[in-house]
């Protein structure tokens, strides 16, 4: 016999890529009984509709929050304070309130303030996406061997981070905790910054007068092809992430420009032993992340290639078989 729901009713607020993966992973595992859904567009909460991705869609954040005990504000960073303020006389005491913004030190700041005392809030980032976005690009095992990280202030109440924590894990989630400060200092280093260098390369391969835009994309070697799937990603999102996490962002900013200068030099002065020897620690660092099983050991990321023709190889040195 499968074990009861988690929590009676979530109530999703934001279903694009994340919050619709939320609602289907949810549905997929039984973690909830009922899920009330809703968007800032009717456009969107019509998608949701005929997606069937919510027992219910309704058209106001107050409505969709009455009477859940899990609510998780599935925006942009950038709109969550004025949410939070929308949600905070509809939420019904007990209930958990999170969210599941990129940056979580201006979350915690803009939100808490309009959630009533009785209401716990436990923000919570899952480290885990795409560069699509909307209610069709979800699917339910986005969150399977990722990472979530809870950033419960201080305060929080344990059992509803214990709860939300045992939420994430049915979906798949490895949890984590740590505050909002570090979480954003972590992920300034390992997925903010990245970002902004795609955005930079992609942008600058863009303007260049010598080398045409069709040049730029018939030969896309593999570096810059990367480069350009992560600088597809929703430019609402990232404008957020980018305001609301400056300061992490200028200090990792300020480091990488550091060894940027350094590596500018090394190739400068023809020095081979600082290229290589700063060569030889990155690819530690891309093992590392294999070994751990956060990302695929097979070449080009396990990307489908096409099939070789199938005419046997020319063997032209072969001993003759017969
Ligand atoms: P998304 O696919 O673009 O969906 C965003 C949702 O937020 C849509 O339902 C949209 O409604 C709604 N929305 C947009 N602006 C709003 C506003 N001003 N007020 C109220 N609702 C608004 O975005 P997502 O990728 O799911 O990202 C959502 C959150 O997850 C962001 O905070 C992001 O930092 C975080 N996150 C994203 C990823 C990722 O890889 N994408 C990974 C981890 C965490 P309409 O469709 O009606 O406009």
């Amino acid at each position: 016999m499968s074990a009861p729901p988690l929590f009676n009713r979530l109530a999703l607020i934001g279903v694009g890529l994340i919050g619709s993966s939320i609602a289907r992973a949810a549905r997929t595992q039984g973690a909830v009984r009922s899920i009330v859904a809703t968007a800032r567009s009717a456009a969107t909460r019509r998608r949701i509709a005929e997606l069937g991705l919510a027992d219910q869609v309704v058209e106001t954040n107050a409505a969709a929050v009455e009477g859940a005990d899990l609510a998780i504000v599935c925006i942009p960073v950038g709109a969550c304070g004025a949410v939070a303020r929308e949600i905070g006389p509809h939420l019904k005491p007990g209930a958990i309130v999170s969210d599941v913004g990129s940056v979580k030190g201006s979350v915690l700041r803009e939100m808490a303030p309009h959630l009533p005392a009785g209401v716990h809030f436990v923000p919570a980032h899952p480290v885990a996406g795409t560069e699509h976005s909307g209610p069709d690009a979800g699917f339910a095992e986005l969150f399977v061997g990722r990472w979530c990280i809870l950033t419960p202030p201080p305060q929080a109440d344990k059992d509803a981070v214990d709860r939300l924590a045992a939420f994430w894990r049915l979906l798949g989630a490895n949890v984590e905790t740590m505050s909002a400060e570090h979480h954003d200092l972590v992920l300034g280093i390992t997925s903010h910054l990245p970002h902004l260098i795609a955005y930079t390369i992609v942008g600058t391969a863009d303007e260049l007068s010598q080398v045409t835009r069709s040049e730029v994309l018939q030969f896309s070697a593999g570096g810059f092809r990367d480069f350009t799937r992560i600088a597809a990603s929703d430019p609402t999102m990232w404008r957020d992430v980018f305001l609301h996490n400056k300061d992490a962002v200028l200090e990792m900013l300020g480091r990488f420009n550091e060894d940027l200068s350094m590596l500018t030099r090394a190739i400068r002065r023809g020095d081979g032993d600082a290229l290589f020897d700063q060569f030889t620690r990155t690819r530690a660092i891309r093992r590392g992340i294999v070994e751990i099983g956060q990302d695929s050991p097979a070449p080009d990321f396990g990307r489908p290639h096409p099939d070789l023709p199938h005419e046997p190889l020319p063997r032209p040195y072969a001993v003759d078989d017969k």
